[in-house]
């Protein structure tokens, strides 16, 4: 499984991205961490990332892109990766894709993380990173556990919390402008290569999860809904897929022609009733929310 994972900063892409890894067992490549991996080991690229990065500069696509390629060449990442906060422009797309194609690993999916702009300034003024582990919470939406969870994998004592210099309200702002100028542009240019899916993220965690499991497929795999009845799934989905046009409004609305299926009505056909016990509707509810 190939994908990339597109969406403003506070999207919560992050945090799904490393949910997914685990669960999937393929790993997470975000460029944050390659970068601090790089000038940490010293590397060629880490050194002139470095300095562009002193420089008060951002880091140019080209060291970006070097140091996904040498990322994707690890033996790990041959059953796959989760791309994440890469690739963040048009040139690095079209780069992805050039690479992708020498590699012979096409991407599979592309999932674009649907929340609404007030949601994302409340999320990153809350978020707080362990300076020691790099685990991501919000004092707002996700607070650090308590108890043995509490513990930091790295040092044994408690998570050290920071916010980080680009989490402040101040920057935020400019992120957000960044990311609709420059990020936003990948949604048409993945779509046009029928790669798009887009997800409500928007919520809590879990149910986000389980909305990116749904829209990879792996849904079945997940072994909560195995029973549910395939029109009842399609019923959900198309609710899902509803859910999301109906808030994306005229940016997306091609989007919404060109994927008549998410739209489809679930069949007609009378479900088999277990036990003959809640009535058709209400049964489907609940299921649902699950
Ligand atoms: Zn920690």
């Amino acid at each position: 499984m190939r994908i990339v994972l597109l969406g403003a900063p506070g999207s919560g892409k992050g945090t799904q991205a490393h949910r997914l890894a685990e669960r999937s067992g393929i790993p997470q490549i975000s460029t944050g961490d390659l970068l601090r991996a790089a000038v940490t080991r010293g590397s060629g690229l880490g050194l002139a990332a470095k300095e562009a990065m002193e420089g008060g500069r951002l880091v140019d696509d080209a060291l970006v892109l070097g140091m996904i390629r040498e990322r994707l060449a690890e033996p790990d990442a041959r059953a796959g990766f989760i791309l994440d906060g890469f690739p963040r422009n048009l040139v690095q797309a079209a780069e992805l894709d050039g690479l992708l194609g020498e590699l012979k690993q096409p991407l599979d999916a592309v999932v674009q993380f649907e929340v609404d702009r007030e949601e994302l300034m409340r999320r990153i003024s809350g978020r707080r990173t362990c300076a020691d582990c790099g685990r991501v919470f919000n004092v707002l939406t996700s607070p650090p556990p308590s108890g043995a969870a509490a513990i930091c994998p790295k040092t044994g004592a408690a998570h050290r919390l920071v916010q980080r210099a680009d989490d402040n309200e101040a920057t935020v702002a400019e992120r957000l402008r960044v990311y609709e100028e420059k990020t936003r542009p990948l949604i048409a240019f993945y779509q046009s290569r029928g790669l798009l899916r887009v997800i409500d993220a928007a919520g809590e965690v879990d149910a986000v999860t389980q909305r990116l499991a749904r829209a990879l497929g792996l849904a079945a795999r997940a072994g909560r809904n195995r029973r549910a009845r395939p029109a009842v799934r399609r019923a959900v989905r198309a609710k899902a897929a509803a859910r999301v046009v109906k808030g994306r409004r005229a940016a997306t609305r091609g989007a919404a022609r060109r994927k008549p299926a998410g739209k489809k009505p679930p069949p007609r056909r009378a479900p088999k009733t277990r036990r003959g016990a809640a009535p058709k509707r209400g049964g489907t509810r609940r299921r649902g929310r699950r």
